[in-house]
């Protein structure tokens, strides 16, 4: 199958159904539903996020125009929405410390893989870089409090893992001096990986292994798999598998 750009979330999506890597990466099938409600919900608080950092805008006003932008989605969102901005606004009067050195957004990495057909591909959404040469990278996570990660399992979860391989890769950064947060802005909490560089190392080695896999399979092995996800899949409509499920 074609596999010319690895990421956390396509690596994601063969993990949980390899029929479903196959509807979307190989023959590229634009899915038939409408985008899901928070899809742009996500997309409000990213642009939010990325207002007050980049723009120096107030919480407020950030929010004011992310929602004239991104703001289509229903009440049970916007009732969502002051948890958010108020944990948001604690974290920013936290970290601006005499020890804070600069930050950006939106960090795109593209790293090629020698001897592969294939490349890493991601954005991260934000670096916090200290005067000690510490890095603090970030995601915005959006989900509620019974979906986030496991904090005991916090160092090994593959999307930090991948970041930190990514930051430290694209600007010299020991991975050392990375650490990685997921920031669920609802909940309020923040869990910090701070992973060390052979554990990073084994993860790209099985990210590799699993795009290797991916390139080898024929499209008619990768198999449909029923999964607690099937119900928001964007192909349910058309997989035959999940169909069958339903009569
Ligand atoms: S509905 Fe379920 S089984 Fe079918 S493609 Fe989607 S994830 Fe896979």
């Amino acid at each position: 199958m074609i596999i010319n750009k690895i990421s956390h979330s396509r690596l994601g999506v063969f993990d949980q159904c390899p029929f479903q890597y196959r509807l979307k990466y190989h023959e590229k099938i634009k899915s038939l539903l409408p985008e899901p409600l928070y899809f742009e919900y996500g997309h409000y608080i990213h642009y939010m996020c990325e207002l007050v950092v980049k723009n120096k805008m107030t919480i407020e006003k950030a929010s004011i125009k992310a929602i004239a932008k991104y703001g289509d989605f229903d009440k049970t969102y916007i009732s969502r929405i002051p948890n958010m901005v108020s944990n948001f606004k604690a974290f920013q009067n936290s970290i601006y410390s005499d020890e804070f050195e600069s930050e950006s957004t939106e960090i795109e990495f593209k790293i090629p893989i020698k001897g592969e057909n294939f490349y890493f591909n991601g954005f991260i959404d934000r670096d916090i870089r200290f005067k000690n040469d510490n890095v603090l990278i970030l995601d915005y996570k959006t989900s509620k409090k019974r979906n986030q990660v496991n904090k005991n399992y916090i160092n090994q979860d593959p999307q930090l893992l991948t970041y930190i391989w990514a930051y430290s890769e694209t600007t010299g950064t020991p991975i050392d001096a990375i650490s990685g947060m997921l920031f669920y802005l609802e909940s309020g909490d923040k869990l910090i990986a701070r992973p060390d560089s052979r554990s990073v190392s084994m993860h790209i080695h099985e990210c590799i292994a699993k795009a290797k896999k991916i390139e080898k399979m024929e499209p008619e092995q990768a198999k449909a798999n029923l999964n607690k996800f099937c119900r928001w899949c964007e192909y349910r409509t058309i997989c035959p598998t999940f169909i069958a499920t339903q009569k």
